[in-house]
């Protein structure tokens, strides 16, 4: 038996970085050059008439969910377009008619695309067909589904414990593909489902679960309307959720005020040009009101003296504070009080770095106000104290009254478009008591009680040889985590890699010694079967579910979606000896739907987070 060859991958590709121009600093988001670019992607890749057609079913009723971000649609969706560039931009990827069959890995070897961009790779197309990468070659070839399926039972069915195995979901995977997966998993032993969440807003989860009781934002998109004050902390919407500037937009109409916390002044946040308004035709809409830009991951020092003007204010009389809401619906103000004191203002002011005008002017407007919406993201939640620097923005609301009335509350911005909808169902590595019983008594099989692995611990567990199979829901694990070499070394250590993906990205390269491609349908392509076209639900950022059903023609007669792929797997692993019915599940997604409202309505599926 030869020994597996070593394949020669790159991590990174050896495109080098030429011609990038030094332009002055834009200071407006879309207008003109956004539609102008989201055009031109989307015309490129599907010709004018489709793109145009396509764009105009994009996270309307009727038509699909966009899976560039979670940023909810508003309740009459705006028939001109309610889309941004990014939405165009992954919808060009998704809708693209370059094709990542069987002649193309027939003529690149691995090696060789693994030498390409990310960006190259990116755009080389869809996936068409299930492809094998055996232990010893360096070229994906056809594979059939059923004998895809049977390998990865067999190889699941080599393993001395399912904890040898990491169960991967990146946040594009619907409700439904997420609810079955996490049953699957469960029915095969282990908990360990690490989840794109943990690298993203699992400190968010955490802190809001801690100090309010649940992991998710408290404010719905009609609640920016009435905002009194927005703060936008850590994040940048102007590049990760465009169309949250409408909403911003919306509370400037309506005399509100924004503040801005972040080391870099954005775009997005200076002004907004909303092409289907007439100001955004012409000279746009000025956002921030106060921009304070602090020094990086000094967000809880600025927070702090913030609260320490906010109290002395209160102190002196100014009934800053909502005591009523305090003393009903709180408590621990006097230990807050008592760490503020702990705290001089001029060492918090040199920690933060920000003037002390500008965050005196941010305190007059907060003082006055208790309307007041926290909106944030990675640079909150990316660093190792993410959890407190989100328990400081929570302290502001408490003390403010921000919470459970319109206008004000917690806004945690997610990336991925069904982040939120995956924990929701069931992608969790902690253990929930009251979500095992359910499961037993629903489906007649005991889940494991032994908690699972998050992101960092499956890593280290595939690096240290203890887990041999990785299966990948959607996603480009070894690009996502921060550290790719040790990603790559971990997963180059299985035996197994499993991706169920649209497109081509660098985890197809770097893969375990055996590796298989399953690829699915987009979220735009039309989900046929057995006569009717199937639709998926996911949740937005604000906690809304809502369908989203494909308008397009799949890219090819191989795809199946994500539910058959996960059916199709568990099904040849139980080989019906299971009193779950898989392949049913798989294809009836009605069925899942009705298993998720009816019997497990109100489960607290997460002990700890969300
Ligand atoms: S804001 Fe997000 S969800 Fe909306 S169109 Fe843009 S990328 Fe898609």
């Amino acid at each position: 038996m030869s020994s597996p060859i070593k394949r020669n991958i790159s991590l990174v590709g050896d495109a080098q970085f030429t011609g990038i121009e030094l332009t002055h600093a834009k200071d407006f988001a879309a207008g003109f050059p956004g539609i102008k670019v989201a055009l031109q992607h989307t015309f490129k890749e599907m010709g004018a008439l489709e793109a145009l057609g396509t764009l105009s079913k994009m996270n309307q009723k009727e038509g699909f969910d966009c899976a560039g971000c979670a940023w909810p649609d508003p309740e009459k969706p705006s028939k001109l377009g309610e889309y941004c560039e990014n939405g165009a931009k992954a919808l060009a990827e998704e809708a693209t008619y370059e094709k990542v069959d069987a002649d193309f890995f027939k003529k690149y070897s691995v090696e060789e695309i693994s030498t390409w961009s990310n960006f190259k790779i990116g755009k080389s197309g869809r996936l068409t067909q299930p492809m094998l990468l055996k232990e010893n070659s360096v070229h994906y070839e056809p594979i059939r589904w059923e004998t895809a399926f049977s390998m990865i039972a067999n190889h699941l069915k080599t393993l001395k414990s399912p904890d040898e195995a990491i169960f991967y979901t990146s946040g594009r995977s619907s409700n439904e593909a997420a609810f079955l997966y996490g049953l699957f998993v469960r029915a095969f032993g282990t908990n360990n489902m690490p989840d794109c969440s943990n690298m993203c807003h699992e400190s968010s989860g955490v802190a809001l679960s801690e100090t309010l009781g649940i992991g998710k934002g408290s404010v719905k998109l009609e609640d920016f309307d009435m905002a009194e004050v927005i703060m936008v902390i850590g994040q940048n919407p102007g590049t990760n959720h465009p169309r949250m500037l409408s909403a911003l937009e919306k509370c400037k109409m309506n005399c509100g005020k924004i503040i801005s916390i972040n080391p870099l002044e954005e775009a997005g946040l200076i002004k907004f040009k909303d092409l289907q308004s007439l100001s955004g035709i012409t000279q746009g809409t000025s956002l921030t009101d106060i921009h304070l830009q602090v020094k990086i991951n000094e967000d809880v020092a600025l927070l702090k003296l913030i609260l320490k003007k906010l109290a002395h204010l209160d102190k002196s009389g100014e009934k800053v504070f909502d005591h009523a809401f305090i003393e009903t619906y709180t408590q621990g103000i006097e230990d807050l009080l008592k760490d503020l004191d702990h705290y001089s203002e001029s060492e918090l002011l040199e920690r933060c770095g920000v003037p002390e005008k500008a965050i005196d002017r941010a305190v007059s407007i907060l003082a006055k106000k208790n309307k007041i919406i926290i909106c944030w993201a990675m640079g909150l939640t990316q660093h190792k104290n993410g959890v407190d620097n989100i328990k400081e923005c929570v302290n502001l609301l408490l003390l403010k009254g921000s919470l459970g009335k319109p206008g004000a509350g917690t806004c945690p911005v997610r990336g991925h478009s069904n982040v939120q909808g995956d924990r929701t169902v069931g992608i969790m590595h902690h253990v929930s008591t009251e979500l095992n019983k359910t499961i037993e008594r629903v489906f007649g099989f005991i889940p494991p009680d032994k908690e699972g692995l998050d992101t960092v611990k499956a890593l280290e567990a595939m690096h240290e040889g203890r887990s041999k199979i990785f299966i990948g829901l959607g996603g480009n694990f070894v690009s996502a985590v921060s550290d790719t070499q040790y990603a790559a070394e971990a997963i180059q250590n299985c035996e197994l890699t499993v991706q169920i993906s649209t497109k081509l990205n660098r985890s197809h390269l770097v893969t375990g010694k055996t590796a298989l491609i399953l690829p699915t349908l987009g979220r735009s392509e039309k989900d046929h079967f057995e006569g009717k076209d199937r639709f998926l639900t996911v949740e937005n950022s604000m906690g809304q579910v809502h369908r989203t059903k494909g308008v397009l023609k799949p890219k090819s007669e191989h795809l199946k979606s994500e539910p058959e792929i996960i059916g199709g797997i568990a099904n040849a692993y139980f080989n019906d000896g299971h009193p779950v019915d898989w392949a049913g599940l798989g294809t009836n997604y009605d069925s899942i739907r009705k298993k998720m409202s009816r019997d497990f309505e109100g489960i607290r599926i997460c002990p700890k987070g969300f």
